[in-house]
Parts: C-alpha cells; structure tokens; sequence
C-alpha cells in the first residue's frame, strides 16, 4: 500500500541538464580546493556492460569474519553484483537497471532479524528488497518490489530510526527533485507492508543521499545545487518536515556538479564526517558529520603502480569498521567512470575502486578523534532557510 500525494507531485518544471561525462574521457577541472591524493589498494573486475554502467555500492561488513565482508554493487543496466574485499565477483543478481543500493544490517522485522539490501529498479520503477545471506553471501528477495509510483526512480538511501527500530527508505525520481519515504514494516514476519509516507520536493534532480541514523538526520544531494540536511524521520513536527539545512553549494561553495553520492563514515560515539562525490572535478569533498558541519577538505584517488585513478564518480560509500588483514581500518568505495586495465592501461568497463579509510584519514590530516564527539554542544539540526 502506498500513499499517493498528487498535489505534492504536480507537474514540476523539467531542466534539460547535459550530462558532463561521456566517451572521449573525463572532466579535467580541477577541484575548488587543494586536493590531496590516496590510490585505490583494490579495484572490483569490470562490470559486464560497456558505456556508463557501474554505478552506487553498498558495504555488506561481516560481524563474524571481518575479511569476507563484501561490496555490493549496482550495474545500472544489468543488476547487482557482489564483490569480495579482493575485487573478485562471488555473484551476479541479474535482476533489472538497479541505480542506487544501501543496506542496513541487523534490522528485525516482526519475528526475523534480516540485514536489508535496497535498490531502485528502473526496470519496473520499484524498489527492491533484499535480504543479504551471510553464510552465502548472496541476495534473497525479502517481499515484492515496492512499487513507487516513480516514471523513474533513481537515488536511494535506508533511514532506521533507533529508537523505534523502524526502517525508512528515501528514493528520488530522476529529473524532477522529487523524493519519496517509505516505511518498511512486518507484524508477522512475512507479511510486509509499505506505505509513502513523505515527500519532499526539491526542484531539480536528486541521486545521492546517506541517513544519520543516530543524529535522525537525513544528507541530500541536489546534484546542479548542492548538499543538505533534513530531519530524517517523518514523525518530526510538522514545521520540521521540509526544513533543512544548507551544508554546501555548487554555486559559491566548494562542489563541482553534479553533486553525486553521499556517504556517512561512522567513527563511533557519534564522530565521524560526511563525504560527497564533486563529479565534476573527480574529487570528493569531507565535512564533519555533526553540526555546522564544517568542510575538512578534498581528495581524489590519483594513478597508482598498478591500479588507475577515478574519475567521475556516480555512487561511494565508506566504512570504519574492521574488515580483516586487507583493509584493517575500513574501506572507502567509489565508482570509477573511466577505468583503464592492464600494462597498456587499456580502456576497461567501469568498476569500483576500494581505498583504506585510514590512508584518506591521515592524507587529509583529520584529528585522531573528530572533534564534535568531545564537544559538549549537541549537533545542530536542520532549520528553515
Ligand atoms: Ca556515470
Ligand atoms: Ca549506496
Ligand atoms: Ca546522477
Ligand atoms: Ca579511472
Ligand atoms: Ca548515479
Ligand atoms: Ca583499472
């Protein structure tokens, strides 16, 4: 069952945005800011198709044996592939043009506790749910697709609020700025239902997005624009609901659109920092994680001895967390636009390139413990602009 709020989905103005990457190679400005270089310790094999394909990873961490954690990976025209920590390809779920993934893990849902994988279908304009099978390390369908009601649903990112346990989805519509929230619920443990029960238009389009569960707030990309913060749960106060706050912007900030994927690297006891995908400039930006939200600088993943840049980058996403011998300290995953193989540095099908967290970590000389986790001060929220 779903919500269907036509007055919310009037028809908007559409902007005709020529996308900046294409077949002769990638953008060559230079960030806005002095960018320090890492290089990738892994790359994934290339995805199946050719042209744009690769495009948004989730980080499946396995609580039990660290080192067979995996990335999942969406190929836009294809499916999702599932990737191990040495870029090999355990499995292929030939499933529909998935866009964007996320996953929360250790969610119960009535009588089961599943780690939920999400995605947007632009196949059938659903979304699908997944559960992540640990002992396989393979997907299996959760429930139907949610239908969206979307001509073409796009960026997505989970929400599961902590004090209800409760898990949201945000998904956009390409083109229009506009996204969805759904509620994700089960009473017996196989029946689920889920409902819109929020909307939020923003005016043009919208891909990347990442939820602070703890701090219940939600990170948007407008990509021509720039990056906010909304109240996450849909149950704030009404005056709430729309309010944000503006984080950064394309026009005066230090984005180069489009501003793509959004991810949260959680530190623990509430510290960590936000990182945004400047495509434009094959860059990516970190700010802290709480208020006000300070921008600590830009990197980009340069040429190593074996393994290409990246360039272009659709969907990221990062951990903190422990993934064995190869990546002790976390990973950080991007999608590579332009991923050239071998000796000949030959021009491959896109793939993701993985980064040890601890290597940006200290590139960009972030204090051992981000500050806001000492500060008395409680983070500041969204607020009306
Ligand atoms: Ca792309
Ligand atoms: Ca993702
Ligand atoms: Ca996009
Ligand atoms: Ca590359
Ligand atoms: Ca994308
Ligand atoms: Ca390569």
């Amino acid at each position: 069952m779903r919500t269907f709020t036509t007055g919310l989905l009037a028809p908007l103005p559409i902007l005709f945005v020529l996308a900046s990457c294409g077949e002769d190679g990638p953008s060559t400005t230079a960030p806005k800011d002095s960018a320090v270089k890492v290089t990738a310790a892994v790359e994934t094999v290339p995805v199946q198709n050719a042209d744009d394909a690769a495009d948004d990873p989730a980080i499946w961490v396995d609580p039990v044996n660290p080192a067979n954690s995996v990335i999942i990976g969406t190929n836009k025209q294809k499916g999702l592939g599932i990737y191990a920590l040495d870029g090999s390809e355990l499995s292929f779920h030939d499933d529909g043009r998935m866009n964007n993934v996320d996953i929360r893990q250790g969610v119960t849902l009535g009588a089961i506790t599943v780690d939920v994988v999400a995605a947007t279908n632009r196949s059938d304009q659903t979304i699908a749910l997944y559960g992540f099978d640990s002992a396989a390390r393979t997907l299996t369908p959760l429930t139907s697709p949610i239908e969206t009601g979307f001509s073409d649903p796009y960026g997505l990112c989970l929400y599961q609020n902590p004090d209800t346990d409760k898990l949201y989805i945000f998904a956009s519509e390409a083109d229009t700025g506009v996204v969805g929230q759904w509620s994700l619920t089960s009473s017996a443990g196989i029946n689920f239902s889920t409902e819109r029960v929020r909307t939020l238009t923003l005016g043009t389009q919208v891909e990347g997005c990442v939820a602070d569960d703890s701090q219940g707030v939600v990170f948007i990309a407008e990509e021509d624009v720039g990056l906010y913060a909304y109240w996450a749960d849909p149950n704030v106060p009404e005056d709430r609901l729309n309010a944000r706050l503006v984080i950064d912007t394309v026009a005066t900030g230090h984005l180069t659109a489009d501003a793509e994927g959004v991810t949260l690297v959680d530190e623990g006891n509430g510290a960590g920092y936000i990182i945004v995908s400047s495509q434009g400039s094959n860059s990516y930006n970190v700010y802290d994680r709480n208020g006000p939200y300070a921008f600590r600088g830009a990197f980009v993943i340069g040429d190593g001895a074996n393994i290409d840049g990246v360039e272009e980058t659709d969907g990221i996403d990062v951990t903190a967390a422990n993934l064995g011998p190869r990546f002790p300290g976390g990973v950080f995953v991007a999608q590579d636009g332009f991923n050239f193989d071998g000796k000949d540095g030959k021009k491959a099908n896109q793939n993701f390139k993985l980064v040890a967290w601890p290597e940006i970590r200290a590139a960009l000389n972030l204090p051992e413990v981000a500050p806001e986790s000492v500060a008395a001060e409680p983070p500041s929220k969204p607020q009306s602009e």
